[in-house]
């Protein structure tokens, strides 16, 4: 699995639809200060559905739509389509390749979807959530955050690393199930109780 191609359109500073397409290993992205090296990483969280706009640099939401320069208006929506390739069938959907996208309007919410096909935030985030890519797996470090990991407490590290090994999701499994063990104990307990009086 990698990430095959970006598209942004209407998208900060990209007014125009502008396509990166990736290969496999690393990219690198380089260009003067201001040029909108860091739009495209905000582009990259926002198609998978990040919802902060303070993640994304912005005071609100819809600061992710092209504002306008001197010379061009500004305009109504911004889109982002992104195409992963699912050759080793990494995303559990059935399609060698997947674009997500999402389209934001001035005067309204998000729209999302999945190879075309319209769909819920949920289905983006589950689509992603056993990826090691998606929103809160800490795959996107942004300026800044690799000092407050370096000046972490050992304990707050290792929630990182667990996060980011995708540990957490089955510690809370294993909270639910032990919970769900005790509350059956005692339903135990209280059925011994009501049979010792019976007898
Ligand atoms: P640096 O190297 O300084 O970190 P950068 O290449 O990462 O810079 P970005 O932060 O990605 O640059 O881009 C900043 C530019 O994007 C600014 O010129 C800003 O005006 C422009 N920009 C941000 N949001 C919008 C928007 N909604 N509409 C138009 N332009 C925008």
């Amino acid at each position: 699995m990698y990430l095959k191609s970006l598209t942004l359109k209407g998208f900060k500073s990209f007014a125009s639809s502008t396509t990166l397409q990736l290969e496999p290993g690393i990219t690198c992205i380089v260009g003067p200060n201001g040029s909108g090296k860091s739009n495209v990483v905000d582009a990259l969280a926002w198609v998978m559905g990040e919802q902060g706009a303070k993640s994304l640099r912005g005071g609100k939401m819809e600061d992710v739509i092209f504002a306008g320069t001197a010379g061009r208006a500004p305009l109504g929506r911004a889109e982002v389509a992104l195409t992963i390739d699912n050759s080793d069938g990494a995303l559990p959907i059935d399609y060698s390749e997947v674009t997500i996208s999402r389209t934001m309007f001035r005067n309204g919410g998000s729209e999302y979807a999945i190879n075309g096909q319209s769909c819920r935030l949920l289905d983006v985030q589950e689509l992603l959530s056993d990826s090691g890519i998606g929103r809160e797996m800490h795959v996107i470090v942004g300026q800044g955050q690799l000092d407050s990991i370096l000046r972490a407490t050992p304990e707050d590290r290792r929630g990182f690393v667990e996060e980011a090994a995708g540990v957490l999701k089955h510690r809370k499994r294993k909270e639910k199930a032990l919970r769900k063990l005790e509350s059956t104990e005692g339903n135990l307990n209280r059925l011994a109780d009501l049979l010792t009086e019976i007898r």
